[in-house]
């Protein structure tokens, strides 16, 4: 059915290397060794590629940024939750890291009324301050580096808001989830009492749009 897959690459190319990798948050993430461990899953008839690699996550918002389909489909969601609960009819929460963190960089290019269809724009505009420092405070170092210029050259300004929940709430937040995630007994009591479905509830706005598909 088809002869080549693109898997999107999570980093540029510059940000590829072992050192980062042992270092990476604390965690073995596996999406830095994708050029190295996707060619091993080629075969004679199908081939996979890294897509991606010359662009940074900025720069690949801005290449879909004007496409239709991407306005109307993109999926960018972390988190399982009930459509209904958070932002009605919407294929994203708009409010968990992955969301914000995209919605964010539309909002640097000025692009982020272009996806009102997928995301919470209103409910992300009315709560800047809460929604960039959730983002300034939990987000690895190289994607802020690439959204900084962006929010200067567009003369967005950082609302001392957003600093003070950065630093006071959100920085702790995640030292506190990083310390908890590496413990194997919290892990199993919180996927054993359905803790993540608890608080985030269960995505079925998506499952219900591709119901034909699933
Ligand atoms: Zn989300």
């Amino acid at each position: 059915m088809f002869s080549v897959y693109y898997e999107s690459s999570s980093y540029p190319l510059e940000q590829i290397h072992l050192e980062a990798l042992q270092n990476y948050s604390g965690t073995l993430d596996g999406s830095m060794l994708d050029i190295y461990t996707l060619p091993c899953m080629n075969t004679d008839t199908l081939t996979f590629y890294s897509a991606g690699t010359e662009a940074t996550r900025i720069e690949k918002q801005e290449a879909i940024a004007d496409y239709p389909a991407a306005q109307k489909f993109l999926s960018v969601c972390g988190i399982e939750y009930d459509g209904g609960e958070i932002a009605e009819n919407k294929y994203n929460c708009s409010r968990c890291e992955k969301c914000v963190r995209t919605m964010t960089n539309f909002y640097a290019i000025n692009k982020l009324d272009n996806f009102a269809e997928v995301f919470d724009v209103q409910d992300y505009k009315a709560n800047f301050a809460k929604r960039l420092g959730r983002w300034m405070g939990i987000c690895k170092k190289h994607y802020i580096h690439d959204l900084m210029p962006r929010l200067r050259q567009n003369n967005i300004k950082i609302p001392f808001g957003a600093r003070v929940y950065a630093l006071l709430f959100w920085r702790p937040y995640s030292f506190l989830k990083k310390k908890l995630r590496n413990s194997r007994f919290v892990r199993r009591l919180y996927y054993k009492f359905n803790i993540d479905r608890k608080i985030h509830g269960y995505r079925s706005s998506v499952s219900e749009a591709y119901k034909d598909l699933m």
